[in-house]
């Protein structure tokens, strides 16, 4: 964890936090599981990202917010809680490419609250299956390259997701992923 290497107005919350705003057993799952980096999605706001990409046979995306919690004396530790999710509202998709459209970045940062922070984009790939394609892995790099940074990847029709991190699109074990 490089704690210089953040943009300025980005903050890490201490993971005691998090825990304090989930039950037992999420706590047990939380302390007993944690990885390198894990995940905690809200669960309706999970239902809604499957709503958004089940409209359409093409592909469509947009942003997750949310924040990071890490601990100084923890290094590698990282939970990123998703709390929102804006949807790109004009996009180009077809079949197999996806091109964001700029306006999603501020429609993001409009709805995001205090201490809420673009934490990653999740897109998907109708009858594809998940996997990172080259293009996905570019966007991950270019856009979301800090070890906070998410990448989702979701087949509404087959109903799988995939979950990746960091520039590099590591990807995360199924078991790093916590609906809450
Ligand atoms: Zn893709």
């Amino acid at each position: 964890m490089k704690w210089d290497d953040v943009e300025p107005d980005f903050r890490w919350y201490p993971v005691s936090e998090l825990c304090s705003q989930m039950d037992l057993a999420a706590n047990c799952w939380l302390l007993g599981g944690i990885r390198a980096t894990s995940v905690v999605i809200a669960s309706d706001i999970h239902a809604q990202i499957y709503a958004h990409l089940g409209e359409k046979s093409v592909e469509m995306g947009g942003l997750l917010l949310g924040r990071a919690y890490g601990m100084a004396s923890d290094q590698g530790r990282v939970v990123v809680h998703v709390t929102k999710s804006t949807r790109a509202t004009s996009f180009q998709g077809t079949a197999v490419s996806l091109r964001m459209d700029t306006d999603v970045w501020s429609s993001a940062s409009a709805a995001s609250e205090e201490g809420e922070f673009i934490v990653g984009w999740y897109h998907s790939h109708p009858n594809l299956g998940v996997f990172f394609s080259g293009t996905d892995r570019k966007t991950q790099k270019s856009f979301f390259d800090t070890e906070y940074s998410l990448g989702l990847v979701i087949d509404p029709v087959r109903d799988e997701e995939l979950w990746f991190f960091g520039g590099d699109s590591q990807q995360l074990n199924s078991k790093s992923i916590l609906k809450y």
